[in-house]
Formats: C-alpha cells, sequence, structure tokens
C-alpha cells in the first residue's frame, strides 16, 4: 500500500503526542492511505495561525499535508480505539475506522488540540467500512462546526478539506475528500467503555488520570477525583446540550462514542438545525424511532452519562454497593443541571431581566407552545424587534397565544432586553436547504455557494444588508421531505 511521505519541516506545528506516549493500548498505529489526486478545497487560515502554523508555508502544500500525502515533522498516525452504544446498543469495538490522529499540537495560548484526518483510509477498526469520506459529508461537516464555533458553542473545528481525486462507493459513486479537524480532544464515552469493556480496569484508571489532567484538572481537587472527573464531565455536556437546544440544533448520533470528555461537539454526521419547531423532530434518515430526536437530546445526555459512570464504579469505591450509591446521587442531579443551564440560555433568549424567578420556567414554556410550528431561529430573532404580538402575527401558527403571553413578558424582560436578545439569538444559521445547495453544487466542482454560506452562517449574528434570504425558513415542500445521511 503506497504511504505518506515525512515532510522536511513542521510547518510551525508543535507536536506533542501525549495521547500516544502515556495511553499504549488504547491506539493503533496507521498510516494515511495516499490519494491520487489531491486538491485543495478549504483551508482555515484563521485556525491555523491560532494552531501556531506557519499559515503561508502550510498553505503551499495543504493539499498534500491535508490528504494525508505529506506528514508534518512530528506527527505519529494512530487510530484510536473506542467501543459505543450506538442507538442504545452496545458495540464493544468501534474505534477510528476511517478517521486518524495525526497528533497533538500546543496552539499559540498554549491550548493542547488533536489534529487528525476524516476519511484517510481503511484502518484495523473500519470493520465493514472502506475508510473513506465523500466530498459532500465533508463539506458539511467543515460547514456545521465552523458554525458551531461562530455561534460560541464547544465544537471542533474544521481545518482543512482536501478532494482526494479518488471515487468513493455509496448508493451512487462520489467523489471522495478528507476532512481535517482539530479538537480538545477525541476522547468519548465510548473510549472509556472500550476498557471497561474488556475489564481492563488499569487502562480504565490511566484514561481517567489522563482526562483529568487534559480536560479537568480541577477534578483533583475532589475528594475522589474520579467522582469530581464525572461531575466535571457531566457540567460540560449538560451545558454543551443546553447551548444545543437553544439554537435549536438536533445532533442526530448522540451515540455514546460521539459525546466527548471535553465537551464539545463532534461529529457532525446527520445533524441538522430545527426549522418549524416542532420537539419531536428528527432528519436523520438512520434515526427511525427518533431516539434523537430534538426534545429527547437532554434525557440521552443523562442516559449516556449512565453509561459514562458506569465504566468509572470501580474508581469510584472499591465498594460495589458502594460506588453504585455514588453514581446514583450524581445520576440523580443531571436532570437538575440540565435544566438550570437550559434555563439560563432561555432565558438570555427571552432577554429576561434580573436573577431567575419561580414564574421564569412557566414563561418559557408558554412561549414555545405559542411558538409550535413556526421557524426556531427567526421566531426568536423576530420576537426582539417587534412592537407588538400582532407584528407577528403573520409568522406564529397561534396568534392568539403569543398575544395572551406577551404581556407577561413585557413585565418581566429586562429595559435592554433587545440588546441582550440580538447577542443570544443568531439570525444566520445554517439553513437546511441552503447547505443541501451548496453541498450538491461543490460535488460538481463549484465552491462558490459553499463560501458564500460559510461566510454568511460564520458571523451569526445581527441583520447584515443583502442577506435576508440566508435567514429564511426553506418552503414548505423542501422541510417536509427534509432527511440527512450519515455519509458513511
Ligand atoms: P459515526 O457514526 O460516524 O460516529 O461512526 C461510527 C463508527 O463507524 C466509527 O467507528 C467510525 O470509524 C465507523 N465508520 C463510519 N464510516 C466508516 C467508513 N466509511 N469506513 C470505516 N469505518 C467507518
Ligand atoms: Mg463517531
Amino acid at each position: 500500500m503506497a504511504q505518506a511521505e515525512q515532510a522536511a519541516g513542521s510547518f510551525g506545528l508543535r507536536f506533542d503526542n501525549s495521547y500516544v506516549r502515556d495511553l499504549p493500548g488504547a491506539w493503533l498505529e496507521q498510516a494515511p492511505r495516499r490519494v491520487p489526486m489531491p486538491k485543495l478545497l478549504m483551508f482555515n487560515k484563521a485556525l491555523a495561525e491560532e494552531l501556531g502554523a506557519e499559515p503561508e508555508a502550510l498553505e503551499a502544500r495543504a493539499a498534500e499535508v491535508f490528504s494525508g500525502n505529506l506528514l508534518p515533522d512530528g506527527a505519529e498516525p494512530v487510530a484510536q480505539a473506542y467501543a459505543g452504544h450506538q442507538f442504545g446498543g452496545f458495540s464493544p469495538q468501534l474505534g477510528d475506522g476511517r478517521a486518524l490522529l495525526l497528533g497533538e499540537v500546543i496552539d499559540r495560548k498554549g491550548n493542547r488540540r488533536d489534529i487528525a484526518l476524516k476519511g484517510s483510509g481503511p484502518t484495523a477498526f473500519s470493520r465493514g467500512g472502506d475508510g473513506f469520506a465523500a466530498v459532500g459529508p465533508v463539506l458539511r461537516e467543515y460547514l456545521m462546526g465552523e458554525a458551531m464555533a461562530a455561534l460560541g458553542v464547544p465544537t471542533s473545528r474544521a481545518l482543512a478539506a482536501v478532494a482526494t481525486g479518488a471515487q468513493v462507493l455509496r448508493e451512487r459513486p462520489l467523489p471522495g475528500a478528507v476532512l481535517t479537524r482539530v479538537a480538545a480532544s477525541h476522547l468519548r464515552i465510548g473510549t472509556f467503555q472500550f476498557f471497561a469493556a474488556r475489564g481492563q480496569g488499569d487502562m480504565v484508571k490511566r484514561l481517567a488520570d489522563y482526562a483529568i489532567a487534559r480536560h479537568h484538572p480541577q477534578a483533583l481537587n475532589a475528594e475522589n477525583p474520579y467522582l469530581g472527573l464525572f461531575e466535571a464531565v457531566t457540567a460540560a455536556q449538560a451545558r454543551l446540550v443546553a447551548r444545543w437546544m437553544g439554537l435549536g440544533f438536533i445532533h442526530g448520533v448522540m451515540n455514546t462514542d460521539n459525546m466527548t470528555i471535553s465537551g464539545e461537539t463532534i461529529d457532525y454526521g446527520p445533524c441538522a438545525f430545527m426549522e418549524g419547531y416542532a420537539p419531536g423532530t428528527v432528519y436523520s434518515s438512520i434515526d427511525r424511532q427518533g431516539r434523537y430526536a430534538y426534545g429527547n437530546q437532554p434525557q440521552i445526555l443523562g442516559w449516556n452519562l449512565a453509561r459514562l459512570a458506569e465504566t468509572l464504579l470501580p474508581l469510584f469505591d472499591a465498594d460495589e454497593d458502594r460506588a453504585v450509591d455514588l453514581a446514583n446521587a450524581r445520576l440523580e442531579t443531571i436532570a437538575g443541571q440540565f435544566r438550570a443551564e437550559w434555563l439560563a440560555v432561555m432565558r438570555a433568549k427571552l432577554g429576561l431581566a434580573g436573577k431567575e424567578e419561580d414564574g421564569d420556567g412557566a414563561l418559557i414554556g408558554d412561549f414555545l407552545k405559542a411558538l409550535e410550528g413556526t421557524d426556531w431561529t427567526l421566531g426568536f430573532h423576530r420576537l426582539a424587534g417587534a412592537a407588538d404580538a400582532a407584528a407577528l402575527a403573520g409568522l406564529f401558527a397561534d396568534p392568539a397565544a403569543l398575544a395572551a403571553w406577551w404581556p407577561r413578558w413585557q413585565a418581566r424582560r429586562a429595559p435592554d432586553f433587545a440588546v441582550r436578545m440580538a447577542a443570544a439569538n443568531p439570525v444566520y444559521i445554517p439553513r437546511n436547504l441552503r447547505v443541501e445547495e451548496a453541498l450538491a453544487a461543490a460535488e460538481v466542482g463549484d465552491m462558490a455557494p459553499f463560501h458564500a454560506l460559510l461566510a454568511v452562517v460564520t458571523q451569526p449574528f445581527g441583520e447584515r444588508p443583502g442577506l435576508e434570504g440566508y435567514a429564511l425558513p426553506a418552503p414548505q415542500e423542501f422541510a417536509r421531505g427534509f432527511r440527512t445521511f450519515c455519509g458513511t
């Protein structure tokens, strides 16, 4: 198999590969598959700079580097091992079947960040898959991650997208691509599950120590640092899912292998931003039961964290009953923690004044009832600028419900509610129809719509002239039939 060459240089990237160094047994060495005709589709120069790279030098060789054909000095590509519950069923071995961790770099701010390729060829974890990715899903992940970053949500970022010149076989042949993503790490709940399921308690402990040092050092202050770790992961993920809910974001595959220990969003597969508000909204073609529907995400958060707790039980206490009690005591708090994060998000979205009051939950709930069927993003955005409920009569399906709610909101909102709401409610999100159009064009070589859309969604707050169309939902005909696909 043709393999990557080593570059003469690191392009300024300071690699320091702690995962490989500290966690033997959690990865397998694997070189990327050489691609025939790498062509740079996207390069995130600002992010390259943030990472400490010499952006010009890197850009000049970007097609080779970000296809995996040329490895920067210091990169040590490995496939990471992990397990996971997928749609509720446990797979003891998943792992990077089409991704490779190139290594970690210390960025300009001193933060350690993973750089990984996705779509770089088969690995020992590929199972039935080919190890490749197609242009459409790669660009989708690029766009979604960058939009989320601009929205202020913890997320993996896209550093580059390269077309490989090879075809990948899906329902039809598609142009292949490799995505380079940057994340705080790729540690997942599923990484813990991998070792726990194999009875490797020593590896669970090493992993937990590693996760504490890398992501949640405050856990060391806890009486039991492993309980501290669990609490920190819970807090980070509860905050994350609350942010998703505020944006109408549906991850689509909240499997335990896709939920990070850092609390960043990763794995933008069949995700989408909800347009017409309905709690049961599902876009993913593979989510037939609606397990990961918009309104189910908070429950799934708790379910996934219970799976993490199971892997940590022996570290919570040597006595099993006692360990279970300790875990349960924490699991019981998750719904309340999520609720608090969610209330904070929703209070900001409605521009409510002062500290939380008893009636705020009901006020938010009643607004959401009135919002049903209305475009989530537009509903909140227009609310901030409307003189009265009547001004929104055309937007809300049930104007009477909104009118009844209005005086209660007026009584609770802050004097500067409009300013607060403008900072909490985006105007521009990656709308499904726009995304599909941009990806379809990119697939046949026209990157212009993608560039235009990326420029819109990476400045999501505040109306900008000429971009009105990007703020509008898709016509009913499109919205009704819209499905997202994993692209695997
Ligand atoms: P995902 O649903 O994308 O989070 O992936 C779940 C698992 O399937 C992971 O172990 C992936 O590495 C693996 N996988 C997904 N697509 C492919 C592919 N085309 N080839 C090999 N493995 C894949
Ligand atoms: Mg995944």
